[in-house]
């Protein structure tokens, strides 16, 4: 059956001077994963795929989908486009998972990780100590104008949704609260996917296999569904009826991004730290997708004003070069750690905590935002961007284009049961064969591209997602 015609669908000029372009391959259909004509060059591709497919465990994925759905072997990359082996580009949509800021093999960052690579490539952070975590932890400080003023670096997101929990409920315990203990988190809210982050995230899809091994926090309404005024009073709620149980709300500011790009005013991060300071709860702000730039402002928290008492940063940090991750928190929290006694300490640690290649990928990172107007040049970027995607809000299957910052997103209404389960994957096919990178969440689009596509990569990306959009939809479903 025929899901949907073509036929309502606005018409595409050429008017933002992007040409329209042929369907460059067949559809992916070959099985395998495979997405790629049958010439000698794309063979290469395909024994990748072949060969990844048979020693390679991939994340965040149905392995079986994989005898339909492409699977992209990239050789390199340079700005926002990566390259497969055949010599196939992709535009990188979605920043590799929202980690690439400034594009792929930057001289910049090479040029500094390079450095750093005939300096020390690393040592351990405990007993010993090296110039890029120091000027990493004293930038990012100041950064917060000196409110968040002690740094611990741990490798991976989740690992610092971890840390920013254990370091709250240790905190309280070394004060003589050890009855806060428990967790308030978001409906709809991603942490990250380790066993102790799963207890703070929302997303029935990640956690319910495991739901016998997880802790759960108590998960209140999300202003980006329920409203600000009602999201608030239900966590006014929960805290007059709690608070001398829960050690610390963490938060998504301003896009909740796993769950959809859904997103939400910043007077609710006002308000809500205002409800944390009245009864003394921590606010964790988990900054791992929002911060950085994303949302406008280097820290997505400054746009409500506040600061919380832990701020967790990590993809975008490193360039998306190397895994980083960073807790940023309050001297008084420090301070309560210091003492003569050990256990009153914060023993956590990873092996590879503060590496100082990925610092000094992290440094790189802020000399690029020193260097460049980034967040003004954003904020002009995202101007055009949408403008490009205006006539999408024309589209009868289009709802609730939204932005914030360099992040947009629309949902597609689809009424075909198998055709909107199966719409992510399929769009992905479409929009490989168009030059994108782009892997829809359920039936909601989205775009987060690095901070260095030019205007005409712009408008080829709004051109294309609509070719896409318009592809996958004219697609029998079964
Ligand atoms: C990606 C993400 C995480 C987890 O980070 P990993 O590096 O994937 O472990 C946590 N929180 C948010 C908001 C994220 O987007």
């Amino acid at each position: 059956m025929i899901i949907d015609s073509r036929s309502h669908l606005p018409q595409l000029s050429d008017e933002a001077g992007v040409q329209r372009l042929p369907d460059i391959r067949p559809a992916a259909r070959a099985g395998l994963g495979a997405v790629f004509l049958n010439t000698e060059a794309n063979q290469d591709n395909q024994d990748w795929v072949t060969r990844s497919l048979a020693a390679v465990w991939h994340p965040c994925t149905q392995m079986k989908h994989h005898e339909r759905m492409p699977l992209v072997p990239i050789a390199r990359g340079k700005g926002a486009w990566l390259y497969d082996p055949a010599g196939n580009r992709y535009l990188d949509s979605i920043s590799s998972w929202w980690v690439n800021l400034f594009g792929h093999a930057n001289d910049d960052i090479n040029r500094a990780l390079k450095d750093q690579l005939d300096t020390l490539e690393h040592v351990m952070l405990a007993g010993c100590t090296h110039a890029p975590a120091v000027e990493l932890a004293e930038r990012l400080s100041a950064l917060t104008q000196r409110t968040l003023g002690h740094a611990f670096f741990a490798s991976d997101g989740a690992s610092a949704v971890e840390i920013a929990l254990k370091m709250s409920f240790h905190f309280w315990r070394n004060g003589g609260c050890a009855d806060k203990r428990e967790f308030v988190c978001l409906a709809n809210s991603y942490h990250g996917e380790t066993i102790g982050a799963l207890g703070v995230t929302d997303v029935a899809i990640f956690k319910d296999a495991y739901d016998l091994l997880i802790r759960n926090a108590h998960v209140v309404a999300s202003p980006a569904v329920a409203g600000v005024d009602a999201a608030v009073g239900a966590m006014r709620a929960l805290f007059e009826q709690r608070a001398s149980s829960l050690a610390a709300v963490i938060v998504e500011p301003l896009v909740q991004c796993a769950a959809g790009m859904a997103m939400y005013d910043a007077s609710y991060l006002t308000r809500l730290r205002a409800l944390c300071d009245e009864f003394d709860v921590h606010l964790i702000a988990d900054e791992i997708a929002v911060g950085c730039g994303r949302t406008g402002t280097f820290f997505a928290c400054e746009q409500a004003g506040v600061w919380p008492d832990f701020l967790c940063l990590s993809k975008g940090i490193s360039g998306g070069y190397l895994p980083l991750s960073i807790v940023l928190t309050r001297d008084e929290i420090y301070t309560a750690f210091y003492d003569d006694d050990v256990t009153r300490g914060f023993l956590h640690s990873h092996s590879y905590t503060g590496n100082p290649l990925a610092c000094r990928a992290a440094l790189a990172t802020l000399d690029l935002f020193d260097s460049a107007n980034v967040l003004a040049e954003n904020t002009r970027k995202a101007a055009l961007l949408r403008e490009a995607l205006q006539p999408l809000t024309k589209h009868e299957r289009v709802r609730n284009l939204r932005e914030h910052g360099t992040i947009f997103a629309f949902d597609v209404d689809i009424d075909h049961q198998e055709a909107k389960r199966t719409f992510s994957r399929r769009f992905f096919a479409n929009a490989l064969q168009r030059e994108l990178l782009m892997r829809p969440i359920g039936s909601t689009v989205y775009m987060m591209p690095p901070y260095v596509l030019r205007d005409d990569e712009l408008l080829l990306l709004a051109q294309r997602t609509r070719d896409t959009l318009d592809a996958t939809f004219a697609e029998r479903v079964e």
